[in-house]
């Protein structure tokens, strides 16, 4: 390939003496946003910068330094060429292809939606200018980040191209840019760096749709039973308790859920791999999505969790309470009599808010734990410590913790309005299940077989067997 790209020449007088190195020229195609802004990153690195442009007397103010010129003018003397232009208009560089021969071209473009066209940005270009070396590469920058320089959120530089030598240029510069270069092959894989940009929290979908749904569900049941079973059996309006009551009520529920629903499918895997006697057959593929998901469901739980405090710290404060504890206070006084100091409910009530607060604590080290600067710097036994013990303590102290706001209610059928169960029962459900699950994981002669089977040990079938003998 006759690469252009030099590195920094130096050129000699004609005594023989060097001279001060005459920094690389680049080129720019396209004065927009990103041209400027990579224009000017590339002016403070030390290169020399020439745009090429449709309209060079009238693009507009560019990077102090700079020159413009026309689209042919300025890639004559580069040997790298960055094309800052929507992919839409890349037609006019078809009838460029002799100029643009042998240079290396990089496509930082990208599409507003994922398959909007049948080949990926760069291998179009590719097919307009098949003489050059088309580079994908700084598409997941944003103009902004490329002006203000590599943060620990931009500092990634993603690469595919089918020339080696041609990559090699293009690093070099991103390198000399500030950031680092992470090259993903050919140019095959343009059309995954070109859907970069356009992902929205893959991995946290399936987890948002989940508290979202989880959320909506409990919201209407708790509306149901207490502000509605209210004002058609009792004629009183509480509507007001949807902003505070309501809501600490559902936080609390859904929390629990999605904690339970972190732990529910390694207890299933685990399960699985008993009655399989195996862990080389792979887990069914809802269960691989399910279990990649975790820590997310886990953040989520946690996010509901601390609205939960924060909605019972306010409790005091409310207008509702003030008023329950005045007209309860100024009752005693008129009827002249006291209310019992009664010892059970003290407990009950100590011991719900101490395993709540304990359980919160457990919950916050889980969600620290599990940030990537924390949690790499733990070892894997430390890390899977702290998320597995660690973390069906803190289902089992939240878990508690609910079984004790609950108290003897479950008993008492004025609970159960319109024959449904408080929102807090149903939300026992799943966490009991998983606790009870792991209880029985832990069964000595359980717990061994699930050892050795995650030691690679595999129970063969007695059926198999008969078969093999019958074989032989
Ligand atoms: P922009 O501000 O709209 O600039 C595009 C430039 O393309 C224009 O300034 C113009 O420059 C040139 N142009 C427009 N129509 C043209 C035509 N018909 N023929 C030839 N040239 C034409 O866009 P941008 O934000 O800089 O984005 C440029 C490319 O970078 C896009 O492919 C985009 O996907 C990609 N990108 C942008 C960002 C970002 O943050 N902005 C981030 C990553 C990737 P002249 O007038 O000088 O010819």
């Amino acid at each position: 390939m006759s690469k252009e790209v030099k590195p920094e020449s130096v050129s000699l007088n004609p005594l023989g003496t060097a001279a001060a190195p005459e920094s690389e020229l680049l080129c720019i195609y396209g004065t927009g946003d990103l041209g400027r802004s990579l224009g000017l990153r590339l002016l403070q690195s030390g290169y020399r910068v020439v745009y090429g442009s449709r309209r060079p007397h009238s693009c507009g103010p560019l990077p102090q330094g700079a020159q413009v010129m026309s689209h042919a003018a300025a890639s004559q003397s580069a040997g790298l060429v960055f094309i800052c232009i929507h992919r839409e208009h890349y037609e006019f560089l078809e009838a460029l292809a002799p100029q643009l021969k042998g240079k290396v071209l990089v496509d930082v473009s990208n599409n507003l939606k994922k398959n909007l066209y049948p080949e990926a940005n760069a291998e179009y270009l590719q097919r307009l200018v098949p003489g050059a070396h088309v580079v994908k590469g700084f598409n997941t920058l944003s103009a902004w980040a490329l002006q203000n320089g590599p943060t620990d959120a931009n500092r990634q530089v993603y690469l595919c191209g089918n020339s080696a030598e041609a990559k090699q240029a293009v690093a070099e510069a991103a390198t000399k840019l500030g950031f680092s270069v992470l090259d993903r092959g050919s140019l095959s894989a343009a059309r995954e760096l070109e859907d970069f940009p356009l992902q929205l929290f893959p991995e946290w979908r399936l987890p948002l749709r989940v508290a979202v749904g989880l959320t909506a569900f409990f919201f209407f049941y708790v509306l149901l039973r207490d502000v509605v079973y209210t004002y058609v059996y009792e004629g009183k309006d509480i509507s007001f308790r949807i902003m505070v009551s309501l809501a600490n009520k559902v936080f609390p529920i859904v929390s629990l859920i999605m904690l339970a629903l972190c732990y529910l499918p390694g207890v299933i895997a685990a399960v699985l791999q008993l009655y399989r006697g195996t862990k080389y057959k792979r887990f069914p593929n809802w269960l691989d999505r399910w279990m990649l998901c975790r820590k997310q469901l886990g953040l989520l739980a946690l996010g509901f969790a601390f609205l939960h405090v924060l909605y019972t710290l306010i409790i005091p404060i409310r207008y509702y309470v003030r008023f329950r504890i005045g007209a309860s206070t100024i009752s005693q006084i008129k009827e002249n009599k006291t209310n019992e100091f009664d010892n059970t409910s003290a407990w009950r009530s100590d011991s719900y808010y101490s395993v709540g607060i304990l359980g919160f604590a457990v919950y916050l080290l889980l969600g620290i734990t599990s940030l990537p600067s924390v949690s790499n710097a733990l070892s894997w036994r430390e890390f899977s410590f702290v998320q597995s013990k660690l973390g069906y303590l803190t289902v089992f102290l939240c878990t508690l913790h609910t079984y004790l706001y609950g108290w003897n209610r479950f008993l008492k059928s004025y609970a159960y309005k319109w024959y449904t169960p408080p929102g807090y029962m149903l939300s026992l459900v799943l966490p009991s299940v998983v606790l009870v699950l792991k209880l029985l994981l832990m069964l000595p002669c359980v717990d061994r077989t699930l050892t050795r089977i995650r030691q690679g040990w595999e129970r063969t079938d007695p059926e198999d067997d008969s078969k093999k003998s019958l074989l032989t």
